[in-house]
């Protein structure tokens, strides 16, 4: 069980405030889906979340536990961001295995979920090499293993297909997918194409300027936009 909550959820920078009091509820195994405009603080949520930047005001817990106070490697969160952040370093089974041996789980147990996330995302092929060996796609699922690795109670993808070309973006999107039915974990995505949030999202989330407009399923979104901004945002070419 691991549900999300985000209560009044507040941030300022300096005098500016730009996230303006969230409330949200996720359920345990959820797929939600943040779109909006850029700049309307789809990533400074997912870094509160993650607990990368302190909160203003406000609460968030994870299975109704509050983690405002607690540090980003006590929250038993994964985060995969937009360019990889992968250790240059190290080849593909280090980077995956890193966190796990810092964690202090034993050999065995970090070979056999190395092994395992290397299956679901395809890349056993280059277990060995560097990531300057890679292909942007396959950083991208180095990436990925790297959050699966650590079974974590919440998984935050930023934008995680931006830098592929639309090609690869497609077959990503698949793969996500199939990620989603084999590890059921509760996720937020924040995306700004909007094939992948009608295709993955259990529900989507509108932001503008810090605020939910609209919260619904694709459908509810798609068909029964809440305001004229959703309307124009939804039905906009990207
Ligand atoms: P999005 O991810 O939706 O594009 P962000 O969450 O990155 O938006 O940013 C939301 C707003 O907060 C923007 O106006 C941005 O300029 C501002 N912002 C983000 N990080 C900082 C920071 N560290 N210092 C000051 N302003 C910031
Ligand atoms: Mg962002």
């Amino acid at each position: 069980m691991a549900g999300l909550s985000l209560r009044n959820v507040k941030k300022s920078f300096g005098e500016v405030a730009v996230v303006h009091g969230v409330d949200l509820e996720i359920a345990d195994r959820e797929f939600v889906v943040f779109v909006g405009p850029s700049g309307c603080g789809k990533s400074t949520l997912l870094r509160m979340i993650a607990g990368l930047e302190d909160i203003t005001a406000g609460e968030i817990a994870i299975d109704g536990r509050v983690v405002n106070e607690l540090d980003p490697k006590d929250r038993d969160i994964a985060m995969v961001f937009q360019d990889y952040a992968l250790y240059p370093h190290m080849t593909v089974f280090e980077n995956m295995a890193f966190s796990l041996r810092y964690r202090g789980i034993d050999r065995q147990e970090i070979r056999r979920r190395v092994d395992e996330a290397a299956h679901i995302l395809d890349i056993e092929p280059y277990i060995a090499r560097m990531p300057r060996q890679l292909s942007g796609g396959q950083r991208q699922r180095v990436a990925m293993g790297r959050a699966i690795v650590r079974d974590p109670k919440v998984f935050l993808f930023d934008e995680p297909l931006s830098n592929l070309d639309a090609k690869l973006r497609v077959q990503m999107r698949t793969e996500i997918k199939r990620l989603r039915e084999r590890v059921a974990t509760t996720t937020i995505y924040v995306t700004h194409d909007q094939v992948e949030a009608m295709t993955l999202a259990d529900r989507i989330v509108i932001l503008n300027h810090g605020r939910i407009e609209q919260i619904g399923t694709p459908e509810d979104v798609y068909d029964r936009p809440a305001s004229t901004f959703v309307a124009g945002f939804i039905g906009a070419p990207p």
